[in-house]
């Protein structure tokens, strides 16, 4: 049996009384599973939910609970030395926005599959500059660069001005699209991402190969954003998470995103429910509506979903 299903946009719906945490430390874990292990314990008694990567450089993570319990898992989690310095982003949640808990121990961080040419982000990594003094770059109109490190579909909905968007489908392509933009290697350059996890490795990467001044936003696109929501990011942010796009302007924001079907101004990302096809795109709740909140990027892909049995209502 085929499955397909609705999407349910009231369950993207801010909730305040939930918070999303979003951090990262690159520092050596000798015993990953003991890590594993330690946050597995301590999210189900908190009952959080998100995503955790750890490997021997470091944690990834992304988790959602109530205000309450994330702050008792960051005065814990930063109760380890290892951790203590960690660098935090917090954004309201809305009570749903991770199916479940997963944790996982992976080679890496992020993926970039280096190979040979791996290196150690504590060791080859660009230098920072923090949301205050990029806001001030911008004011003062100072000549830089901005290479924006995220993939294609995040760009779509916001990003800042003067930015350089590689056509990047994943992260790890970063080392086949560096030719995109080799004609940037003697200008000041600033790599940006959602959290700052991605450029620690991209700048590092860059300078790798030979960029002469290259800058890593530091707290990544969503410090920058929380410090100035009427900065120079136009649009809002996307993420990896059930909120799918999120902003610091209570939606104040200019649309960059245009529907598929329509071409009206839309933020709202949805994956075709055609399984062969399953594309992420954007689509306005009116298109969406027409099809029963079942979402078909085409004509096509509509009629192999009404062969399909469709699966209970999930967002
Ligand atoms: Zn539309
Ligand atoms: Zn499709």
């Amino acid at each position: 049996m085929v499955l397909y299903m609705k999407v349910k946009p009231e369950n993207r719906q801010i909730n305040k009384r939930y918070r999303i945490l979003l951090f990262y430390k690159y520092v050596t874990i000798e015993n990953t599973q003991q890590v594993a292990d330690w946050q597995r314990g301590l999210c189900t008694r908190l009952k959080l939910t998100g995503r955790i990567i750890i490997a021997k450089e470091g944690i990834n993570a992304t988790i959602e609970g109530s205000r309450k319990s994330v702050e008792e898992y960051w005065t814990q989690f930063t109760a380890d030395p290892r951790f203590a310095d960690t660098h935090l982003k917090m954004s309201f949640g809305t009570g749903n926005a991770f199916p479940r808990l997963s944790i996982k121990i992976r080679p890496e961080l992020v993926s970039l599959k280096l190979g040979e040419e791996d290196f150690d982000p504590n060791e080859l990594t660009g230098k920072r500059v923090t949301p205050d003094g990029l806001h001030e770059w911008f004011e003062k109109q100072n000549d830089f660069v901005i290479i924006d490190m995220r993939n294609d579909y995040e760009h779509t909905i916001g990003h800042f001005d003067k930015s350089v968007m590689p056509s990047m489908k994943a992260f790890r392509e970063l080392p086949h699209l560096v030719k995109e933009f080799e004609n940037l290697k003697d200008k000041k350059i600033v790599t940006v991402c959602t959290g700052g996890v991605r450029c620690e490795k991209a700048s590092g990467y860059l300078v790798k190969k030979g960029f002469k001044d290259v800058y890593q936003l530091d707290g990544g696109i969503v410090s920058y954003m929380e410090k100035y929501p009427k900065g120079h990011w136009k649009g809002s942010l996307y993420t990896f998470d059930g909120r799918v796009a999120m902003d610091f302007d209570n939606g104040k924001h200019e649309i960059m995103g245009r529907c598929k079907h329509c071409a009206e101004p839309t933020e709202m990302y949805v994956d075709c429910a055609d399984p062969t096809c399953h594309i992420h795109y954007l689509s306005c709740e009116s298109c969406l509506k027409k099809t029963d909140y079942v979402p078909c990027c085409s004509p096509e892909c509509e009629k192999v979903i009404l062969q399909m049995t469709p699966q209970s209502i999930s967002s």
